[in-house]
């Protein structure tokens, strides 16, 4: 694993853990039962993983109870946990590449984002919540002289997590490091395509000195592993990335067990927007092209619907293709490689469906709409359609693939009736050099993050969530992040009358 950068990624020597990690062990489920995990890259099987179920759930949440309750890390010095934390957050970036390489296999993404994001981000993650731990305060309310009223955070106790394939370790990261940094014990379940990167996680946990039970990784499939956690009556929260369909099991599931409060962050159908005013230059173009093809368009931030004033339209579609065109998709593991592998066959073939869909609606392919030529691999060759009308299948169901949709308007105002015209809130970006016309969008549009005259999702510093069904009131990222898995305490002191 001695790799240069530059060159194609060798994954020689690598080591696989395929067993849940349940109190500070790596074990196999309690069934013996397993499952296959494939690289999207070539199709074939890389691993057969533990498949979890209600009986290592429930192992799991005991562990993580027994954990919290002791109070090592849940009421040990902020201190402690803090320097447990850098610990971690150092491990990471010393098995950053070991990381990056397992991502990459098992997930189809390229080994340039999996470098970036599992190597650099996810241990900063770590490290900026670490940092907040010992910084935190409670407060005192204006309760006048007869009594003090302290007003404190405390950990909510046992949580769990449950996490998609699009991004696998930065999603748990996003939820872990904040979940970790408060106190709480985690049973945390990876996506059943991509529970590498999870599984060492927790080893590497462990070696930070992480205490046992704390930290707890099943692997499963959501029907089985995923839903004994939604039902769990002794898990006191679900913080959940994902499906809206999924999303609404959760909130079920949590109905009908012990009302658990379920944090949501779902998917998106987000515009990106080329007004009147807008500038277009190599940067406005490279944004649109990254805000729909970045991680091959299975980002639920993706900025599908491009939405372009009239007055920009030719240049816009021109400069786009020629950069579109550009693009390498294949070997994921090749540093030039820009678009990886889809995750799956089947997700592939739904993609394809909507690009059939799009055709029969009468939208017009400018480029793409197929997969590689004899490769057994996942792949599709990003998609750029002109013709998009908001009332297509393509313009109103999130795609989760390499598919841009360009809809040309002739006011402002028309760009925004047909932003806000979808049942989703997740992200926006608006392009003019007009600044007051920039912030009454902003202001304006219904969705968590907007992004002006750049396409980005934020930092670790700003909170990331979504509007409408894109999500409940929970956010991840950002100071917010920290309330998801905080209970709020009123300690009321009476002081008598006396002086
Ligand atoms: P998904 O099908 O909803 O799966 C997400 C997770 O839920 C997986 O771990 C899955 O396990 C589990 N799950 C499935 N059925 C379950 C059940 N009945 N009970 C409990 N858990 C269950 O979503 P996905 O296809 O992996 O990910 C794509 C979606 O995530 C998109 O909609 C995307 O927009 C969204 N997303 C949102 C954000 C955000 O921050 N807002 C970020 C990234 C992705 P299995 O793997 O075994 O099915
Ligand atoms: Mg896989």
């Amino acid at each position: 694993m001695n790799n240069s950068p530059g060159q194609r990624a060798s994954t020689d020597g690598i080591k696989l853990e395929t067993r849940a990690w349940i109190d500070g062990a790596s074990v196999p489920a309690l069934s013996g039962s397993t499952f296959v995990t494939l690289n999207p890259a070539t199709g074939e099987p890389l691993a057969e993983v533990a498949a979890c179920d209600e009986a290592d759930v429930d192992r799991a949440v005991k562990a993580a109870r027994r954990a919290f309750e002791g109070g090592a890390w849940s009421r040990c010095e902020p201190g402690e946990r803090k320097e447990v934390l850098l610990r971690l957050a150092a491990l990471l970036r010393e098995h950053g590449e070991e990381l990056a390489l397992l991502e990459s296999l098992d997930s189809g993404k390229t080994i340039r984002d999996c470098r970036n994001e599992v190597a650099s981000e996810v241990p900063h993650f770590f490290q900026w919540y670490a940092e907040t731990i010992d910084k935190s305060f409670g407060r005192v309310a204006p309760t006048g002289q007869r009594a003090v009223s302290m007003i404190v955070q405390e950990p909510i106790g046992v949580v769990g997590l449950i996490v998609p394939w699009n991004f696998p370790l930065l999603m748990a990261a996003w939820k872990l490091a904040p979940a970790l940094a408060t106190g709480c014990s985690v049973v945390l379940k990876p996506a059943e395509q991509t529970s590498l990167t999870a599984l060492r996680l927790g080893e590497l946990a462990a070696e930070a000195g992480i205490p046992a039970g704390v930290l707890n990784v099943v692997p499963g499939l959501g029907e089985q592993a995923g839903q004994a956690i939604g039902r769990h009556r002794d898990i006191d929260m679900v913080s959940f990335t994902g499906s809206g369909e999924v999303g609404a099991y959760l909130l079920g599931y949590a109905a009908q067990t012990n009302l658990k409060p379920v944090g949501l962050e779902l998917g998106g159908k987000s515009p990106f927007l080329v007004l009147e005013q807008a500038r277009v230059t190599d940067d406005l173009i490279e944004s649109a092209v990254m805000a729909a093809f970045w991680n091959g368009g299975q980002n639920c931030s993706a900025n599908m619907r491009q939405i372009v004033h009239r007055r920009h339209y030719d240049e816009f579609v021109g400069r786009t293709l020629a950069r579109v065109k550009a693009l390498v998709v294949g070997d994921p593991l090749d540093p030039a490689t820009d678009i990886g592998a889809m995750i799956t066959a089947e997700h592939r073939d739904r993609v394809a469906g909507f690009l059939r869909s799009g055709v029969e609606g009468g939208a017009r392919i400018l480029h793409g709409g197929t997969a590689l030529d004899d490769n057994p691999g996942f792949f599709l060759r990003p998609t750029v359609f002109d013709g998009m009308t908001p009332q297509m299948r393509i313009a109103r169901e999130e795609i989760f693939g390499p598919v841009m949709g360009l809809m040309v308007v002739d006011s402002d105002e028309d760009a925004f009736g047909i932003a806000v015209d979808t049942d989703f809130g997740l992200h926006a970006s608006v392009f003019t050099q007009n600044i007051d016309q920039a912030l009454r969008f902003a202001r304006a549009l219904p969705v968590g993050t907007v992004s002006v005259n750049s396409f980005s999702e934020g930092s670790i510093a700003t909170p990331f969530g979504g509007y409408r069904r894109s999500g409940s009131l929970s956010r991840d990222n950002g100071i917010e992040a920290l309330a998801q898995y905080q209970q709020t305490k009123t300690i009321w002191i009476g002081l008598g009358s006396q002086p």
